[in-house]
């Protein structure tokens, strides 16, 4: 008998809806490259409300109710200082050993069953799939799930352009001094006093620092987005300038942390025989890069979709991997993916002042909007009024940026319509 579900993969994604297939009662297998205890290269953030809701705040290994952003010279209404946001939201980081250990227990308690091997092919049936590994294993179940990230071995996703990544330099270390104030975390300092006026002019980064306790910091020189991406000799060196020129030098380096993923993947062929989840899904936010609160929240939709359509009788598998598309990427997901698309085609041609005041303008909205936009937890009608509102209250310069259509930007806002 073919197992109802082959999850591939072993990432939080794949942990994911494997646990939560399982939650459903269905046979579930995974295939994983390496060993799935293996710890994960990431570390992953997250707001403190998102696993709350869930929770799982038993998962974080630090938690920082300080958090700020500071956007330098762009003067900001409710500003603590000149420049300084205090976002009054908790901001956390998870243990990753733990977060995966979560998802592991939940898995062999359901009796999740493991294959090892790199899935090469798939091959559709009527009534199940068939994977081989490149070590020339078969593995049938009646649906394929495939969780194997950003760039997914089998889900089909159309070619719409250039592909921006997130990219970021990172050290966990000991400094000369505090390199952000002791208990704090700090989303975006984009502070750029220490370049130069040719620089300024070159595509802006960020710092994103946080304590981590015992006189230990993470700082991370960040780019939100580019086509392609900004090289780390290039954030490492800003990176540098940075601390220097506010007088803090690295002492020692514990690990270094080298961070590239694509943030505004077109949408998969919902029509696929094979499913996605996570990266292989784009289920990145394609605005702020976070994932793991939307596995999170819509993990078990999906399993519940696919159980529903798994015990369906006579149902094909092309006809429950439809209803499982639908579930995980309905209409108001679809359309609030495209509009995150559109915001983002946008800010990456913002020049620093102007992307300054943009955020500087954005973390000036009530928290339930930047924090429902950043999450992806708005309804589509309120995401447009966070959207709407960005714009009447933004300065001139940045209310032309948004207005000004260029490239690929208002094939993006189509999908709005059509997506
Ligand atoms: C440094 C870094 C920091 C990040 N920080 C955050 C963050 O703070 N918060 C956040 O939400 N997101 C963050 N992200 C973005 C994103 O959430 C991660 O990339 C996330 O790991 C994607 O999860 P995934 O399970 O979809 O894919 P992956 O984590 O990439 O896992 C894919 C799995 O599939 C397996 N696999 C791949 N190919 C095959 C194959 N052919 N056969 C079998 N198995 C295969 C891999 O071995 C792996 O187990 C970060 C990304 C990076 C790189």
């Amino acid at each position: 008998m073919p197992a109802d579900v082959l999850v591939v993969g072993a990432g939080p994604a794949a942990l994911a809806i494997a646990a939560a297939l399982l939650e459903q009662g269905l046979t579930v297998e995974a295939l994983a490259a390496a060993d799935p205890e293996a710890p994960w290269a990431n570390t992953y953030g997250i707001w403190g409300p998102e696993v709350d809701a869930q929770g799982l705040e038993a998962l974080l290994g630090h938690r920082w109710s300080d958090t700020r952003s500071d956007f330098g010279a762009a003067l900001t209404p409710g500003a603590v200082e000149p420049g300084v946001v205090a976002h009054g939201i908790d901001y956390g980081l998870f243990d990753k050993t733990r977060l995966q250990q979560h998802w592991l227990e939940q898995c062999r308690a359901g009796g999740l069953r493991w294959h090892r091997g790199l899935a090469a092919a798939i091959r559709h049936g009527a009534l199940q799939s068939t994977v081989t590994t490149q070590e020339g294993l078969e593995l049938s179940a009646r649906l394929v799930v495939d969780a194997s990230g950003h760039q997914p071995v089998f889900v089909q996703r159309p070619d719409d352009g250039p592909v921006a990544g997130q990219a970021a330099y990172g050290v966990v270390g000991t400094f000369s001094a505090p390199p952000v104030q002791p208990g704090q975390f700090v989303l975006m300092d984009y502070r750029c006093d220490h370049l130069t006026p040719e620089e300024r002019l070159e595509p802006p980064t960020f710092l994103y620092a946080m304590d981590l306790g015992g006189g230990v910091f993470f700082v991370e020189e960040t780019s939100l987005a580019l086509a392609p991406p900004v090289p780390y000799d290039t954030l490492k060196q800003r990176l540098q300038r940075r601390l220097a020129h506010r007088g803090v030098q690295v002492l020692d380096v514990q690990h270094e942390e080298f961070c590239l993923f694509p943030m505004n993947l077109p949408l998969p062929d919902l029509g696929q025989q094979v499913v996605g989840f996570g990266g292989a899904a784009s289920m990145v936010h394609p605005a702020s890069g976070y994932m793991v609160g939307s596995l999170l929240r819509r993990a078990p939709d999906l399993a519940a979709a696919i159980a529903a359509g798994l015990r369906t009788p006579g149902l094909e598998s092309a006809s429950v991997a439809r209803l499982a598309w639908a579930a995980l990427w309905p209409l108001e997901l679809r359309r609030k993916h495209a509009l995150y698309r559109f915001g983002l085609e946008k800010l990456m041609r913002f020049p620093e002042a102007q992307l300054r005041a943009f955020f500087a303008n954005f973390f000036a909205m009530p928290t339930a909007q930047w924090y429902g936009f950043l999450t992806n937890t708005l309804p589509l009608q309120q995401l447009i009024a966070a959207m709407l509102r960005l714009f009447v209250t933004a300065p001139w310069g940045v209310r032309w940026g948004l207005i000004e259509p260029r490239g690929r930007e208002l094939a993006l806002l189509g999908r709005l319509l059509w997506p």
